[in-house]
């Protein structure tokens, strides 16, 4: 491993044995051995293929808002995209966006010049990254509705895919099925409207998400998809889980679908209540609960 530290730097910054519970919104995980934050995309190609051919395991990181990290070590590379992916240009009404840019950013920038199309991004935590790859979305509008185009990393090469190359649908999408691919930009194609009209929508947004969300508190959003026949949250209360509790984490009294950590939750806490939810869903209401949170690093 000390090879393994001096090649990154030749890549970019390093950082040694830091807590995951830093990169995550959930504030839970393990140690990781490294975080690496590339310095230029040419540098994080060599550096996928330093990580590749030597059998390191690397893991691509957005915002962590959407990741409940085990406990344990991770014994690998973390890579961060936002120190080096991190710019706006917004010409007209085409947007072209840097995976590691925060989706909230990005939204707020382009109300302000007038631009619709992000509203519905205003109260997601995440980075441009993490919405394409799982298909981020609420209030019945999602990312791929304004894509036009992604810039990825496949097979070190660099590759600009439309978005009828891409599958997608409810929190779901084709990056989902190659977590290899790297997304570093997008292209996105919005629509001119009033600044007005896109503030109230989005203060109005901003309102229910403070009275239905428990924003308080460290969590991952919704932990799981809304199945075809009612919400998720629906499915919890009926199970009976609104407020139950198994050590530091919680099935929340706001919004019973999101998790909380109430008190120093362990990742093994939220396990435990993910597993109770999807037993009593099924035995009790014939529902197969999918969890929308990802899983890291789990044995
Ligand atoms: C309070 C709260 C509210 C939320 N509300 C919503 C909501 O309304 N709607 C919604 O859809 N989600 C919501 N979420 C969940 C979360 O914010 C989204 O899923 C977001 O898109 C995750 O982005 P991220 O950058 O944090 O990704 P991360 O959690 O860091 O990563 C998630 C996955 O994306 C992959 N990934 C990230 N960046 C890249 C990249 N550049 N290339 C390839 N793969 C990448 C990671 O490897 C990982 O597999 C909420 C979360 C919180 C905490």
């Amino acid at each position: 491993m000390v090879n393994l530290i001096e090649v990154l730097h030749k890549f970019g910054d390093v950082k040694e044995n830091i807590s995951i519970k830093t990169l995550t919104s959930f504030r839970i995980g393990g140690l990781a051995k490294f975080v690496f934050y590339p310095n230029s995309i040419e540098n994080l190609i060599e550096s996928i293929k330093y990580l590749y051919e030597n059998h390191v395991s690397y893991k691509i990181w957005g915002m962590g808002s959407n990741i409940l990290a085990s406990d344990y070590e991770y014994d690998g590379v973390i890579i961060k995209l936002d120190h080096m992916l991190n710019t706006i240009d917004i010409k007209g009404e085409t947007v072209l966006v840097d995976a590691g840019v925060s989706l909230i950013t990005l939204a707020y920038k382009t109300c302000l010049l007038g631009l619709s199309g992000f509203e519905y991004a205003t109260g997601i935590p995440g980075s441009v990254g993490g919405a394409l790859y799982m298909n981020a979305g609420a209030y019945k509008h999602d990312t791929y509705e304004i894509l036009n185009k992604v810039l990825v990393l496949r097979n070190n090469e660099l590759e600009w895919l439309n978005k009828e190359d891409i599958q997608y649908s409810y929190r779901h999408t084709s990056f989902c099925d190659h977590k290899e691919w790297i997304i570093l930009k997008a292209e996105f194609k919005l629509t001119q409207g009033n600044v007005d009209d896109i503030q109230r929508v989005i203060e109005d947004r901003k309102q229910r998400r403070f009275q239905s969300q428990p924003l308080n508190l460290p969590s991952a959003g919704s932990v799981f998809r809304n199945p075809s026949s009612m919400y998720a949250w629906q499915v919890i209360d009926r199970i009976g889980l609104r407020g139950k509790q198994i050590g530091g984490a919680m099935f929340s009294l706001v919004h019973s679908n999101f998790i909380v950590n109430v008190d120093h939750a362990k990742a093994e806490d939220v396990y435990e209540l993910v597993q109770l939810a999807i037993r009593l869903s099924k035995e009790e209401l014939e529902i197969d609960l999918i969890p929308e949170v990802e899983f890291f690093n789990w044995r």
